[in-house]
């Protein structure tokens, strides 16, 4: 492991953070990581021991929204932690540095810390016209991200425009917008998409890297299983509503009010995978759902292409039935919950079918 001085123990303890808080937190990180409860210590462990990894932060064609999710965090949990945890030594959002200084930091970390520093990118990268669409210190974003991966230990790509282009790259991308893998090879990365990300994973992801030494399970999508294994739809607080064809019609209206089912209202739950519902934001006070509005599918490939528009059913995905389904359920025609959850059974197992998870397994702790 890589490495600075001070281990996290001895940095804690001069923040003032106590030891229950610290345990709090790695119980949070065993459950976010969806690992037993006995793991807390195991993670407690390990953090307490690991020397600090150097990290850089790129931004490129992006709003920042990764790094208000990283700062915005509160109490002493994700990023104070992970500032902790981690080395920053370049971000240009956050750093004091500016200028010249700034890009020496940069030079400065990756010569003396070749294959051991970790790198965050946030935003994608133009690629056209020599990719002058997006230079800082006078490189072009392309040219410099290659330079800095080359002597990664590993990448972790922030937020849905590092991980697929997002808002850039939607048609007719003219900046020729690309995500991370679509540049860099040979390196390891950890896809995390979202507008923005959930802090919580990026902190989950680095604590298991930190306690078991490897990279969690991902997805074909390069996305940790732990946070991307599963449909919003199927752990969404309103999915009772759903199977009971109970719908919101019109935003506003009473059943909108009563927290019904916003799937006519456009909601893309059924199509997304992620773990908002049940990690959700704020430190856990509530989520885009839970707030009245529909799942846009942030963290899913393309998305401002493929999930609108946003306020209307799917009008090009095959739901392999839940549309007619969900008309006649809303119509009565189906009336009894039972039988509303046998049809709902029927569709997911058939989508399910349709659209299996290929795992690439990078690493999973063992059991204890
Ligand atoms: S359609 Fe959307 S609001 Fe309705 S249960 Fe599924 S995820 Fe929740």
């Amino acid at each position: 492991m890589p490495l600075k001085n001070d281990s996290l123990a001895e940095i804690l303890s001069q923040r003032g953070v106590s030891r229950r808080d610290f345990l709090k937190f790695c119980g949070a990180m065993a459950g976010v990581l969806a690992l037993p409860q006995r793991y807390t210590t195991r993670i407690a462990e390990a953090l307490q021991t690991a020397q600090r990894p150097p990290l850089v932060w790129l931004e490129y064609q992006d709003c920042a929204g990764n790094t208000e999710s990283f700062l915005r965090a509160s109490k002493p949990t994700a990023a104070e932690i992970v500032l902790d945890v981690l080395s920053v030594d370049y971000h240009e959002t956050i750093m004091s540095a500016a200028g010249h200084q700034a890009e020496d930091a940069l030079d400065e970390t990756i010569a003396a810390h070749k294959g051991e520093y970790l790198v965050v990118v946030e935003g994608s990268i133009p690629t056209k016209d020599g990719g002058i669409y997006c230079t800082v210190g006078g490189y072009a974003a392309v040219d410099r991200l290659k330079q800095v991966a080359g002597g990664a230990a590993a990448i972790i790509a922030v937020g849905t425009c590092a991980t697929y282009g997002g808002l850039p790259a939607a048609a007719p991308n003219p900046t020729g917008a690309a995500s991370v893998s679509d540049i860099v090879k040979g390196v390891p990365i950890i896809n995390l998409p979202g507008c923005p990300m959930n802090v919580q994973n990026l902190t989950a992801v680095i604590v298991h890297y930190l306690t078991f030494g490897a990279w969690p399970a991902t997805d074909q999508f390069g996305r940790p299983l732990f946070a991307y294994g599963s449909r919003i739809h199927d752990d969404c607080e309103r999915r009772a509503h759903f199977d009971a064809g109970q719908f919101v019609e019109d935003w506003g209206d009473e059943a909108h009010r009563k927290g019904w089912c916003l799937y006519k209202m456009g909601c893309k739950g059924p199509e997304a995978f992620h773990n908002c519902p049940i990690v959700r934001w704020n430190d856990g006070t509530s989520w885009p759902i839970g707030a009245g509005h529909g799942c846009v599918g942030c963290s899913e490939p393309y998305f401002w292409d493929s999930m609108s528009p946003f306020y209307e059913r799917l009008p090009n995905v095959q739901l392999l039935g839940v549309e007619a389904e969900v008309d006649k359920i809303g119509a009565g025609i189906v009336g009894a919950v039972a039988g509303t959850f046998a049809i709902h059974g029927v569709i997911s197992a058939a989508r399910a079918k349709a659209q299996p998870i290929e795992r690439h397994e990078v690493s999973a702790p063992e059991e204890e």
